[in-house]
């Protein structure tokens, strides 16, 4: 289906809402994104963009702007917590099409650049507070009462979606009893440009260095009972989280010391949504990133998937002969990946805080696994790094 002058209008200004915007309009689609915000500025946290994320960014001509704003990364490193000695160490180095680290700020600014580039219009302080389905085409309306109606309507608004509820309906998440702290410090260039997760029973802690490696991205992971609520604005105390992981090694509290701005937030559990897109007599909806399937950041795949959804998205309308058979086609590709990358997250968090003899067991088997068959490790990952969606 020719999408040469189809109106489009994507709902927020995130990774998935710029990168389909990109992708259509580079088909030719008329593309204008709408976003709450009254302006493109993301929070400071890194972002890990394996492989699979990088293709996506290659094949919507953003390769280079993502060099050079990223870091590649070498390795991702788990350690134990507490001694700080190396588990098993994953060479990512040789991943085909790299392994990344960068600055959502930057990720969000290449995206934005590069969707601009390709003749999206954007429009700021358009906060979603409805859509209607129920017409000829698809119909929102913003929170100053002005209303719109589009060909195809984009949901990347993020995990609260309004159009995944006018798709679904309103489902409860669930929290999983995990809160996380992410802050940034100063980093001295010339680290290793590595991951590192330190585990302990019950909580763990990632990081990497982003920008040249003058910063560094700490995120940790700590099980209470005590609800948190689901937001990325929430500041702490940084004493909280230098508690929290007092029994880590010198290396880690090193870093902790350095923590002046912190952030909490609860982790919560979603389901993948069932129901993706619908057709209208004149028109479509669809959903994706994670108003599609919000994830656990226990596989640092939640952007990766947001790029997938985008290229395959606009690749399926483009190749499809109407846009009914182009969405079904797209939800068919991505709801079982999607939902597979999502189930893996979870275990991970149950993987990475064990305690007990299974710890101990688990520690051991990949200690060895590494010393017997180095590389084997990272070949588990394979199905999800090495899938090229845009092959
Ligand atoms: C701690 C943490 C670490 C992570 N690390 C990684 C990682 O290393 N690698 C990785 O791939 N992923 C990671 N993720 C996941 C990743 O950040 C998200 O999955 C990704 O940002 C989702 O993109 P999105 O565009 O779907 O949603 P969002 O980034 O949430 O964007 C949604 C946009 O929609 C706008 N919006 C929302 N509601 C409305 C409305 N009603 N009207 C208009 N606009 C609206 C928002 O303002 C926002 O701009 C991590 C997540 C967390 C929490």
């Amino acid at each position: 289906m020719s999408l040469i002058g189809q109106s489009v209008t994507v709902l927020g200004a995130g990774v998935a809402g710029l990168a389909v915007a990109r992708a259509l309009a580079l088909r030719g689609a008329q593309v204008v994104v709408l976003e709450q915000a009254d302006a493109i500025r993301e929070v400071g946290a890194g972002l890990q963009i394996s492989p699979n994320g990088a293709a996506v960014l290659r094949a919507l001509g953003l390769g280079d702007a993502l060099q050079a704003a990223s870091t590649r990364a070498l390795a991702v490193e788990l350690r134990d917590g507490p001694s700080g000695d190396l588990v098993t160490r994953l060479d990512v180095s040789g991943a085909g099409g790299g392994y990344h680290f960068v600055h959502r700020a930057d990720l969000i600014a290449l995206l934005l650049a590069g969707a601009r580039e390709a003749g999206v219009e954007l429009r700021l302080l358009q906060k979603i507070a409805s859509v209607d389905l129920g017409g000829a085409r698809p119909r929102w309306q913003n929170a100053q009462g002005a209303a719109g109606e589009t060909d195809l309507l984009i949901g990347a608004d993020g995990l609260h979606s309004t159009l995944r509820a006018a798709l679904t309906g309103k489902v409860a998440p669930f929290f999983t009893h995990q809160v996380a702290w992410r802050a940034l410090i100063p980093e001295t260039p010339g680290v290793e440009n590595r991951a590192e997760v330190h585990m302990a029973p019950g909580r763990h802690l990632v990081s990497y260095p982003l920008r040249g490696g003058t910063l560094r991205n700490i995120v940790a992971v700590e099980e209470r009972r005590a609800w948190v609520e689901e937001g990325w604005t929430i500041r702490d105390d940084s004493m909280d989280m230098k508690l929290a992981f007092e029994g880590f090694s010198p290396r880690v509290r090193g870093w902790l010391d350095q923590v002046e701005d912190v952030w909490l937030w609860g982790l919560f559990r979603h389901p993948v949504a069932k129901q993706w897109f619908a057709v209208q007599n004149q028109g479509a909806a669809v959903i994706l990133g994670d108003a599609a399937h919000p994830t656990l950041p226990f596989l640092a795949q939640g952007a990766c998937m947001a790029l997938e959804d985008a290229w395959v998205l606009a690749d399926c309308l483009a190749t499809h002969d109407s846009m009914a058979a182009g969405l079904a086609a797209y939800q068919a590709a991505r709801l079982p990946r999607c939902a597979r990358i999502v189930a893996a997250a979870n275990t991970n968090a149950r993987l990475y805080h064990l305690s007990g003899p299974a710890r101990g067991i688990a520690h051991l088997g990949l200690r060895l696994g590494s010393v017997v068959a180095p590389g084997a490790a990272i070949k588990r990952f394979d199905w999800l790094y090495k899938q090229d969606v845009t092959a």
